[in-house]
């Protein structure tokens, strides 16, 4: 009989990529209220609410954030500038950058419109920013600022980042931060300390990263009755945390992993493995079983994990945590967020060209997903149930189902959701633990851009708080009642990655190559030999007499034909894919990701131009003032030489012969010396498409 790890394991793949509606519907069916209930959560609710606001007239970070929502022109130029300002390293760049972002948004508009007098001190720096960066009045305010040594922009635009940033990090060093956590504000709250800095470059900041875990938990294990504890993140610990280094950076993360637990149980402290990127996770999963079957930590109830919640795979994996702990005979700490890394996850699904995304796209269907998560959670037998999240409907509802038990916590970011959670903690008894990053602003950029994003998000429950078009009655609406509205389906300005371009043309077809499956089914088939068409090259004055001599009955073939035949041949290249990653692997030594770009930039070029062919070179009726008819037409010029580089053997060498060929002109083409294979195989696939064999002409050779 399989392992129920192993089978709780094997429910989890399947979701990845599943279509939304199927994937909904059993989470409908779990975070369904009765009347009852529903009417606990509301009354709940609406205390939290009062709290919340009480707490929040002076977060001012909030309210900067609903006076430059990320829907204006000014919100996005800030987050651009807040991404990339920190790390700009001289003052020349960073002067341009700020003259580049802060240049042609409106900030006037914005002068004296909050109710917040940082909100209000910030628009006219920004303000008066514009004024000195943009064409207004260079040169004389900026002499009359600068006489302080640095330009005053410069300065005022690090301090407000660093300002932002101080809003969201609990301090400096752990030291500090450990202290800060003795504050009043925090009074009953403990915390969980995250060491800034993610995705680690170099072995020299993955080393140093590892020493910061060390010393967080050395520090907080100083002192364990207050309860602290070590949050981790893994892509900090090695510079290749990816699929296709799994054989190698698996074995290690769980290496370190089991040095940091050992320590941090030797010491009595808790230690949760943040959740990352989608691509991630199986790899994650199985450092996390790693370290929980190792035998030194027997008995250690102290190993946690996150899991998201707007991940299809969410339930699954809460089903495998609690049979990993049962098998292990541990109490596994999982802390159930919705998930930081929704706007990046759907861009590289659409970037990637993939099947479906790996999250939910509407809203209410994650808060669904968190509920029905959440209530597995608390029936868990081997979960200890963390749930963290600022929205006082979801903290209403699990407060509600959890009834009198207060075998769990609740958590929340340091700097966000003040307020929610001090009167349940101080008059109500339930624990709430405060997620509070710790470093220097060197490593704060990717941490403060999610922010930046979750607080401005008008999908966001703090964010809708803040706003005064939002209703009380619509904030507190039931989130299964919506997704059931829209029967769980797909949000519709969201489109599958493959309709990107419709109705225009359709997507070329990527690979999931962070699939470990399917990259070694790919890595199996570049490495088979692969070769183009023997002669169907020929020498160069044959090919331009044969070119010459085509150019007429090709350039008379309507547009139409034309157009169908270059997006005939982009489905012969998706079709013939592996082949042509192979000749890319082997003939230009692509790497696997570049050998799969090549070929689907040349199945784009493909349809990209027969759709402009189709909309562009239509004949068009122009005016005949005098009574007479004029029409304009496009015509070929004859017959082009199309030389391709060996860097893109196949997009540039087909990108520029599909553009000539569609718009009537016949072709000599030449690949560069190095890569004669692939335009071989490319040129016999458009003879295959329908381009006629006089219009494209081969030659291949020397420089
Ligand atoms: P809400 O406003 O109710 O929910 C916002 C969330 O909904 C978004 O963040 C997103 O996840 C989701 N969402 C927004 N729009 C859509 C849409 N169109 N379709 C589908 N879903 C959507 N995040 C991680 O990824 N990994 C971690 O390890 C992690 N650790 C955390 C630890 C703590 C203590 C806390 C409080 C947060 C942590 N987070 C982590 C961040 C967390 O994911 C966000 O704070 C959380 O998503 C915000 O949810 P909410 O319930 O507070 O707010």
């Amino acid at each position: 009989m399989a392992n129920p790890v192993d089978s709780a394991r094997a429910s989890i793949r399947p979701l990845f990529r599943a279509p939304e509606p199927e994937t909904l519907a059993p989470l409908v069916a779990a975070a369904q209220l009765q009347a009852e209930e529903r009417q606990g959560v509301i009354h709940q609710a609406r205390g939290l609410l009062g709290e919340l606001r009480a707490a929040q007239t002076d977060g001012w970070v909030n309210q900067f954030l609903q006076e430059y929502r990320l829907g204006t022109e000014e919100g996005t130029a800030l987050l651009s500038l807040a991404e990339a300002f920190l790390r700009v390293p001289d003052a020349d760049t960073a002067d341009l950058l700020i003259a580049d972002k802060l240049g042609d948004a409106n900030w006037r508009s914005h002068k004296g419109q909050s109710a917040s007098l940082l909100v209000n001190s910030a628009t006219w720096g920004l303000v008066l920013g514009k004024a000195m960066v943009g064409d207004e009045s260079r040169g004389v305010l900026r002499k009359l600022v600068s006489r302080a040594g640095e330009p005053f922009v410069r300065q005022a635009v690090g301090a407000a980042m660093r300002l932002m940033g101080q809003v969201f990090v609990m301090g400096r060093t752990i030291d500090e931060a450990i202290k800060r956590m003795d504050a009043s504000e925090n009074k009953g709250f403990t915390a969980s300390f995250d060491m800034l800095g993610e995705a680690a470059r170099t072995r020299a900041d993955a080393e140093r990263y590892f020493e910061a875990y060390q010393g967080a938990i050395a520090a907080v294990g100083a002192n364990p009755a207050r309860g602290h504890s070590v949050s981790v993140k893994l892509s900090a610990l090695h510079p290749r945390y990816e699929t296709a280094k799994a054989a190698t950076c698996v074995p290690e993360l769980s290496a370190m992993l089991v040095d940091l637990a050992r320590q941090a149980a030797s010491l009595n402290v808790q230690l949760t493995v943040d959740a990352e990127e989608a691509a991630r996770l199986e790899m994650s999963l199985d450092i996390i079983e790693a370290a929980a079957r190792d035998p030194r930590l027997n008995g250690w109830d102290g190993l946690g994990m996150a899991v998201q919640a707007y991940s299809k795979r969410a339930r699954p994996v809460l089903a495998w945590a609690d049979a990993l702990g049962s098998d292990t005979g541990r109490i596994m700490q999982v802390r159930l967020v919705k998930g930081a890394y929704w706007d990046s996850e759907i861009k590289w699904a659409q970037e990637r060209g993939l099947s479906d995304y790996p999250l939910f796209t509407r809203k209410p269907s994650t808060d669904v997903s968190y509920l029905a998560c959440a209530k597995d959670m608390l029936r868990a037998a081997h979960i200890r149930p963390a749930f963290a999240t600022h929205n006082a409907l979801t903290v209403a509802t699990i407060v509600e189902w959890a009834g009198h038990t207060r075998d769990f916590e609740f958590q929340r970011l340091h700097g966000m959701g003040q307020g929610l959670f001090e009167k349940l903690v101080q008059a109500e008894g339930y624990h709430c633990r405060i997620y509070a990053p710790v470093g220097g602003h060197r490593d704060l950029l990717a941490y403060l851009v999610r922010r930046l994003l979750e607080n401005g998000a008008n999908s966001s429950f703090v964010h809708q708080l803040a706003d005064e078009e939002v209703s009380e009655e619509e904030l507190l609406a039931d989130p299964v009642d919506k997704v059931m509205e829209a029967g769980g389906t797909r949000h519709p300005s969201i489109r599958l990655p493959s309709d990107l371009f419709m109705p225009e043309r359709r997507n070329s077809e990527g690979l999931d190559l962070e699939d470990a499956a399917v990259l070694t089914d790919v890595a199996r088939a570049v490495s088979l030999k692969s070769v183009g068409s023997a002669g169907i090259d020929v020498d160069v004055s044959t090919a331009i007499t044969t070119a010459q001599s085509a150019y007429a009955e090709w350039s008379a073939i309507p547009v139409d034909t034309r157009a169908a035949c270059l997006n005939r041949l982009a489905d012969l290249l998706e079709a013939h894919r592996p082949q042509l990653m192979a000749i890319a692997v082997q003939e230009a030594k692509k790497t696997i990701p570049d050998a799969l770009s090549e070929v689907r930039e040349a199945v784009d070029f493909c349809r990209y131009y027969a759709a402009r062919a189709r909309e562009d070179l239509l004949p068009v009726e122009l005016p005949g003032p005098t009574g007479e008819r004029n029409v304009l037409r496009h015509e070929g010029r004859g017959v082009w030489a199309a030389i391709a580089p060996w860097n893109f053997p196949l997009a540039i060498f087909l990108g520029q012969v599909a553009a000539a060929l569609v718009t009537g002109n016949t072709v000599v083409a030449k690949p560069a010396p190095q890569t004669p294979e692939i335009a071989r195989y490319a040129v016999a696939l458009a003879y295959e498409a329908g381009i006629h064999k006089g219009a494209l002409q081969l030659v291949t050779g020397g420089g």
